[in-house]
Formats: C-alpha cells, structure tokens, sequence
C-alpha cells in the first residue's frame, strides 16, 4: 500500500522511555525506577488540583466545556491577555501543529535552530515543507536573520529555553530580531520552559502580552506538562493576534482537551506558590548537577530549565551509557538523534539526582 509520500523520511518522536515499558523489558520493579526523560516536574502537580479533579469526576459522562471558558479566563488574567487571543491544545504540541497545517504547504520553508524540539520538523514534514537549520548549536540570531533573508522562510520556530540544551534567548536580542522580520512569516516563539528561565534571570523573560502587543505575527506558546507538573493532563496553549488565533481554530478538533483536564489546568495556574516552590528547588538541584559535572571533567550547558545536558567526551558514547543507565533502572535521554554525544537528565528530586550521581559514576 502507498502512503502520503511526505511521512516518507519522517522518523518517529521518540518520547521518553516509559516506566511501564521499562518494567517489563527489564523485570525492574517499578519502585527502583527512576524517570529523568522527559522534563516532567519531579514535585507532581499542586495538591489543590488532586482534590478537584477528583471532585469532577462524575462529570465524566457529558463532553467538555468546549468553550474553556473557565481556563481561559484563568490564562487571560495571568497573562493579561483577551480570551479572543487564547487558543487551548492537547499540549502545547497540538498548537505547533495546528500552526504549521494553517501557515505552510509544501511549497514552504520553515527555519528552526540546529538543535531544538522534534516536533517542529515532525509537523513540518506532515505537509512536505521544507525545514531549514541554522547550524549553531545555540540559537544565534545573526543566523537566523541571515537565512531569514536568503531563504524567504514563511515560519520561524524559537524555542527560548530551548529543548534539548537548555539556553536561552535574551529577550532585548529576541525583540530586536522581530523587529526585522517582515509581518507575512509567522514566528513561533516556544516557551515550555519560561517559568524556569524567570526563576534564573529576569533578562530571559518573555511576556506574551508585550510580544503579542507588538507583533502581530507572533505566536507565543506555553503548556502546562512542564513546572505545572500535568504532563499527564496534555495542555498547552498558544497566545497571538486573534487573526492568528482564529485560523488555528479552525483545524481544531472539537473537545480537544477532557472536563479533567481543563479542571486541572485551571486550579494549577491558581497555585503560584507551589510552582514557586518547585522553580527554587530545581535551581537548587542543578547546582548538584554542576558540581557533579565539573568533579567528573563533563561538559554541562549552562540551564535555565528543569533539565541538563551532560555533553560526553569521545571515549564515552551517550547511547551506551545510557543503556547502562537503563538497565539499572535510570532514565535518561540519549541525544545521539540530535548528533550530540550528550544525555539529557531532567532535575528530579534529591534522592533521584543522588541515585543518577551515583549510577553515571559508576559507568565513568
Ligand atoms: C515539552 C515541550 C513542549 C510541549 O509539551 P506538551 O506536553 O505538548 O505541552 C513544547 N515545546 C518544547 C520545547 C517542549 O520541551
């Protein structure tokens, strides 16, 4: 059988290895496994949002609230935003999505950093564009701004903090960058990470209302898998110009986000503390990380998120290691897929990070 020739030479996202799948691959008893893949808060979510999803559980019958009012209105006060610039995904992942379906075809070109998020190029490839890279490892802008102009991109992707290396963009460079950019190139500014970057350094901090003020063809994204602990919830969301927003509407699937989901998200925005709390001891953790790395001579990328990346040397293949890891019940992320010899480990508790010191010391 033939198939959309586009999904061709697409490779598959591979997600953080599920604990599940370690169990039975390994035998490991789930309580000796330790997940530090994908970025999920280590602390869970506010209890405040335990108690009412469980109390909203027997809503379960009727289909949800596709109006999101109440998360919307949620998001607008925090963001001091209009709810007509608010669109709600099944992650943040399904706006990237709908934004690639509604700015490009196949004829398109879309510009992404050398190292960044998977799914930029997933969706990218879903409808056959073309997906240029700069070739530095760290967004630099002079890049960006050079292929902007030669290569006539309708979208460019920033991810700031960018997954997987954990820099920053500083947000008077990324203002002067938008400011050259013409108003017909959509520019998606992923923010997944945001909430840890402002925990580290108020020069990094992006307000979705002042980009959206200014640019019209922005699209600013955040979710709440991240530092709102509700990776397993699938929420994000994408703040624009309601003529952005009101294109990526319409290839929204109605219902896209469950009664339990939008519940939840909504309480989680209304504890600020807890998120606090949790920014402080990640940044805390991480000095761990630092300290392990410099003791180790490994090369760590300076973080202003949740996770680390430990960059190898040559006698040390991040794909072995972090099988070895694996199969101690550890893991990790390899990056041999974005060609660095590097894995990436999100800051988990202080038992989690002793026992991953622990474990990479022995294979080092
Ligand atoms: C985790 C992540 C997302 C999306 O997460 P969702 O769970 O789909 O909201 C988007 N961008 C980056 C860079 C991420 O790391």
């Amino acid at each position: 059988m033939k198939f959309n020739k586009h999904l061709e030479d697409i490779t598959t996202y591979e997600a953080g290895k599920p604990i599940e799948l370690v169990v039975r691959e390994f035998g490991i008893d789930p309580k000796d496994i330790v997940k530090l893949a994908s970025n999920e808060n280590p602390h869970g979510c506010s209890p405040k949002v335990k108690e009412a999803v469980g109390a909203i559980l027997s809503k379960m019958a009727l289909y949800p609230d596709d109006s999101m009012i109440k998360l919307k209105d949620a998001l607008s006060a925090r963001y001091e935003v209009a709810n007509e610039n608010l669109i709600i995904g099944s992650g943040s992942d399904q706006v990237i999505e709908f934004a690639i379906h509604a700015k490009a075809s196949a004829t398109s070109k879309i510009l992404i950093n050398s190292v960044t998020f998977a799914m930029y190029e997933i969706y990218a490839k879903h409808i056959g564009a073309e997906v240029i890279r700069t070739a530095s490892r760290h967004h630099n802008l002079n890049e960006f701004y050079a292929l902007y102009l030669e290569q006539k991109p309708s979208m460019i992707f920033l991810c700031t903090p960018n997954n997987p290396t954990g820099d920053a963009i500083d947000r008077n460079a990324l203002y002067d960058f938008l400011r050259k950019i013409d108003k017909d190139t959509l520019v998606v500014v992923d923010c997944a990470y945001m909430e840890y970057a402002i925990g580290k350094d108020a020069a990094k901090k992006v307000e979705p209302k002042d980009l959206i003020t200014e640019f019209e063809n922005v699209l600013y994204l955040g979710t709440f898998s991240k530092a709102y602990g509700l990776g397993g919830m699938r929420v994000g969301y994408g703040i624009a110009n309601p003529k952005i927003i009101k294109e990526l509407y319409k290839l929204r699937p109605p219902f896209n986000i469950t009664t339990l989901s939008l519940e939840a998200a909504t309480v989680a925005l209304s504890d600020e503390a807890f998120v606090r709390h949790c920014i402080a001891d990640n940044f805390v953790e991480m000095k761990r990380y630092e300290e392990f790395a410099n003791s180790k001579k490994i090369d760590i990328i300076k973080s202003y998120t949740n996770f680390v990346t430990l960059c190898l040397n040559d006698t040390q293949s991040s794909t072995k290691i972090s099988n070895e890891l694996l199969q101690k019940g550890m893991i990790v992320r390899n990056l041999s897929s974005y060609n660095m010899n590097a894995i990436r480990v999100t800051v988990g508790t202080t038992e989690q990070n002793s026992r991953f010191f622990e474990l990479l010391a022995e294979l080092i």
